[in-house]
C-alpha cells in the first residue's frame, strides 16, 4: 500500500528535511503534493526522483490525501490543519496544537503509546529542544526517578527557519542585516528565543517545561534558559538532573548507551564529546560530559546535541507517520 502525502511548508527549512527523511526511509509514497504560500507557488522541487511544482495551500488541497505534514508556522496550521484532518492524518510541526487536549504530543522513543488516542486526526510534533531533551531524560527517569531538571540551550540559527540561517550567513559575511533575530547573532549569543512572558521566561523556555511534562506524563520541576548561538545547525543543551536516589555517572552512561536513538560520546581525556558538527545531518541524539555533581550525589550533569531540523522536527514527524501506518493499516 502507498500513501498520498501533502507537505505544507515544502519550501521551508523543515519541509526540505521532511522530503529528505521520507526519501531515506523509503516511505511508501503514492502521490506527493508540496504546498506553501502563494509566494513560492510554481517553484520547482526535486523529490523522490521527480520534479514537482509547489502549489498554494487552500482548504481544497487535501482531497485524496492520506497524511498531511504541516511545517509552515502555527497560524497556517490553525487555519488549514482542521480542513486537512477531516480527510487525512495531520502531523503538525508547529506549536499550535501541542498542548491541546485530545492531541497526542509524541516522541516515538518516549511515548509512542499516546498515538492510540487520536480522536481529532491531528498529532503534534514537539518543540525541537524538547524532543532531544526528553529522549535523554526518559530512560534516566525510568531508571532512577527524576525530581528536577535545569537546562540551558545553545540553539542554532536554522531553528528560526530558512531566514534565520540566511541572516547568520549574511552577518558572517559582514552584512548588517538584523531582521530575524533581536540582535546581531554573528560573534554573539542572544539569551532570548521567542518573546518574554510576564514570568520572565520566554515562550521557548515554557515550551520545554510544559511539553516535556505532557510527553513524559510527569510533573517534576524544570527550569530552562534558551539561548541562540551563531551555529547554523544542531541544538546543544547543558542539563543538570536531580534524582530521587544517588546515581553514579557510570550507571547513567550505561543506561543512555542502551536507550533508543542515543549515542554516547564521552571520553574527555581524549577530547571526545559531541558538538553541533557531530550531530548535523544525523538522526541521533548525542550525549557527553556525563558527570556527578561535586556536592550532591543525587545530581548529574550532562551535555547533549542533536540536529534540530531532523531529530527535532523532520525525523520525529516521519517516525510518527511510520508508527501510525504500522498500527492503523
Ligand atoms: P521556514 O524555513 O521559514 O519555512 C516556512 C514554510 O512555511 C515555507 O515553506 C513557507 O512557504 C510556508 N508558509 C509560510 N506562510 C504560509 C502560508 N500562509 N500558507 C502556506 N505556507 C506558508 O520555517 P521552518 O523552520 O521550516 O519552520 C516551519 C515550522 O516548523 C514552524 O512552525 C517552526 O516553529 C516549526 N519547527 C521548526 C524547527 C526548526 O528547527 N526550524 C524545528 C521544529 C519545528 P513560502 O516559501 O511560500 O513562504
Amino acid at each position: 500500500k502507498t500513501y498520498n502525502i501533502a507537505l505544507v511548508g515544502a519550501s521551508g527549512a523543515v519541509g526540505a528535511e521532511i522530503i529528505s527523511v521520507l526519501e531515506e526511509y523509503q516511505f511508501p509514497i503514492g502521490h506527493f503534493y508540496p504546498l506553501a504560500s502563494k509566494r513560492s507557488a510554481g517553484q520547482k522541487i526535486k523529490a523522490f526522483q521527480s520534479e514537482y511544482s509547489v502549489l498554494e495551500t487552500t482548504h481544497a488541497s487535501f482531497t485524496g490525501i492520506d497524511i498531511a505534514f504541516f511545517s509552515a508556522g502555527k497560524s497556517v496550521s490553525e487555519v488549514f490543519a482542521p480542513s486537512a484532518a477531516k480527510v487525512a492524518l495531520v502531523i503538525d510541526n508547529t506549536s499550535h496544537f501541542r498542548l491541546q487536549e485530545d492531541i497526542p504530543l509524541v516522541v516515538p522513543e518516549v511515548n509512542v503509546q499516546d498515538l492510540n488516542h487520536c480522536p481529532k486526526n491531528i498529532i503534534a510534533n514537539p518543540n525541537c529542544s524538547t524532543i532531544q531533551m526528553v529522549q535523554v531524560l526518559n530512560p534516566l527517569h525510568e531508571a532512577f526517578g527524576i525530581t528536577r531538571v535545569d537546562v540551558s540551550t545553545y540553539q542554532a540559527a536554522s531553528g528560526a527557519g530558512k531566514r534565520g540561517l540566511i541572516e547568520l550567513q549574511n552577518q558572517m559575511a559582514g552584512h548588517e542585516t538584523c531582521e530575524v533575530f533581536p540582535h546581531p547573532l554573528a560573534l554573539n549569543v542572544i539569551p532570548q528565543i521567542d518573546v518574554f512572558l510576564p514570568s520572565g521566561y520566554t515562550k521557548e523556555e515554557m515550551k520545554m517545561v510544559q511539553e516535556s511534562h505532557k510527553i513524559m506524563h510527569a510533573d517534576f520541576p524544570i527550569s530552562a534558559t534558551c539561548v541562540r548561538v551563531p551555529v547554523l545547525r544542531s541544538h546543544s543543551e547543558s542539563l543538570s538532573i536531580h534524582f530521587k536516589q544517588e546515581v553514579q555517572a557510570t550507571q547513567a552512561r550505561e543506561i543512555l548507551k542502551n536507550s533508543p536513538n542515543l549515542v554516547v560520546i564521552d571520553d574527555p581525556s581524549r577530547g571526545l564529546y559531541p558538538m553541533p558538527i557531530t550531530a548535523s545531518c544525523s538522526d541521533q541524539t548525542f550525549i557527553g560530559r556525563i558527570r556527578n555533581d561535586l556536592f550532591d550525589s543525587k545530581i548529574l550533569h550532562l551535555w547533549c546535541v542533536a540536529d534540530q531540523l531532523r531529530v527535532g522536527a523532520a525525523t520525529n514527524a516521519v517516525k510518527i507517520a511510520l508508527e501510525w501506518i504500522k498500527t492503523h493499516h
